[in-house]
């Protein structure tokens, strides 16, 4: 590979853009160019100064380019994918990296047969939220973690054109699903054993404008995973409970905490007045010094390790992070949540998705 890692970038639309930004900003790669059949995306980058190829041949046969980067709409991934492959790139995709798990398989056969790179932008790896909830699972800071729930709420519904459509890869399941499913394999590094799925259609009967799942794991653990799109009124990003208290982060700039139990010692609980009748069991903690209020902890992380990591392990000096095998399992699991909602039954996974 030269010094610096040429990347020619194919789909120049929201992603494709954010792509060429950051990786002009790092030292370690180039933009060699932008692929795009829109005329207006096209003009963009000559404004910024960008090289346009004017097919997808042109950035194939340029042999300056090291790795093709694909942000277009995800029904395409996979062909461009081979193509770029089978003519000596290295290729990023963005996630969902396929349409499903058979692609997937295609994809990883021809990696091993051209000896190429295919690495899946599962950038929200490096999200903060994300990072505190496994460092909370990692340290055991609330003792064993036995249920976490992530929520991700907008209120405009699904954005822009090809999200809205079937054949375009288009829903919340494979938009954002694929990420909270990533994260949640990774963090308990557990098989799953079953899923349960439902699918929202508030405004777009063709594809899903959010949805609920569950994920319940060989040991017990569940994870519910959320996304809405008409939700007017966000709950917090995440919810995660342990043995021995638990925590929330409300949003994305990481407000939150942790309730952290102190001593197993019971104090009596004083009944309340709930409703129409009374509780003792549900009656909230007095100050009595059982539990303990904890800021969440922060972690340090950058999106830059990817890009990093990819142009590493390019070069075979590091192992890569997000492996193809993870992504398949993702996809695999994907499939078993739209079974799951077209029966309305919970899935059995029987040992084929996991870790
Ligand atoms: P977008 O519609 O803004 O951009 C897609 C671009 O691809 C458009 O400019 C379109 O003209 C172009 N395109 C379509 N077909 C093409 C083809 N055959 N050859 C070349 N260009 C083609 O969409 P987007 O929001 O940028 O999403 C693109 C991809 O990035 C999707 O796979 C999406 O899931 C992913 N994405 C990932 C993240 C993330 O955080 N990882 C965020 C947003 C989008």
């Amino acid at each position: 590979m030269n010094q610096q890692c040429k990347v020619a970038i194919v789909g120049y639309g929201g992603m494709g853009g954010h792509h060429a930004d950051h990786l002009l900003e790092l030292e370690a790669f180039d933009v060699a160019g932008i692929r795009d059949i829109r005329d207006s995306q096209q003009d963009l980058a000559r404004n910024k100064g960008l090289h346009v190829y004017a097919e997808l041949e042109d950035v194939l046969a340029d042999e300056t380019v090291d790795v093709v980067l694909i942000a277009t709409p995800n029904h395409i991934h996979k062909e461009i994918a081979v193509k770029a492959m089978r003519a000596g790139k290295d290729v990023i995709c963005e996630k969902p990296a396929t349409m499903n798990s058979r692609e997937m398989e295609e994809i990883i056969e021809v990696e091993k047969e051209t000896g190429r790179r295919f690495v899946v932008n599962q950038n929200r790896r490096w999200d903060e939220d994300y990072l505190v909830v496994k460092k909370l699972h990692d340290e055991q800071t609330i003792g064993e973690i036995f249920n976490v729930e992530c929520r991700v709420h907008g209120s405009r519904g699904i954005p822009g054109d090809w999200r809205q459509q079937k054949e375009f890869g288009g829903g919340m399941l494979l938009d954002w699903g694929v990420h909270l499913v990533d994260r949640v394999l990774l963090m308990f590094n557990e098989k799953v054993s079953h899923v349960y799925c439902k699918l929202n259609h508030v405004r777009n009967n063709e594809v899903d404008d959010g949805f609920k799942m569950t994920l319940t794991f060989e040991s017990g653990r569940t994870a519910f995973l959320e996304v809405g799109t008409y939700n007017y009124i966000n709950l917090p990003l995440w919810y995660v409970n342990g043995t021995r208290g638990s925590a929330v982060i409300h949003d994305w700039s990481m407000k939150g905490e942790v309730v952290h139990l102190e001593t197993d010692e019971q104090k009596d609980a004083v009944p309340i007045t709930a409703g129409a009748g009374l509780t003792k069991t549900m009656a909230p903690r007095r100050d009595d010094g059982t539990v303990r209020h904890l800021p969440l902890p922060r972690v340090d992380s950058h999106i830059n390790e990817f890009y990093l990591n990819v142009k590493e392990s390019i070069e075979g000096t590091a192992d890569i992070l997000v492996k193809n095998e993870e992504v398949l399992q993702v996809m695999r699991l994907l499939e078993a949540a739209f079974e799951s909602d077209a029966s309305g039954q919970t899935v059995a996974i029987e040992n084929k998705v996991g870790v």
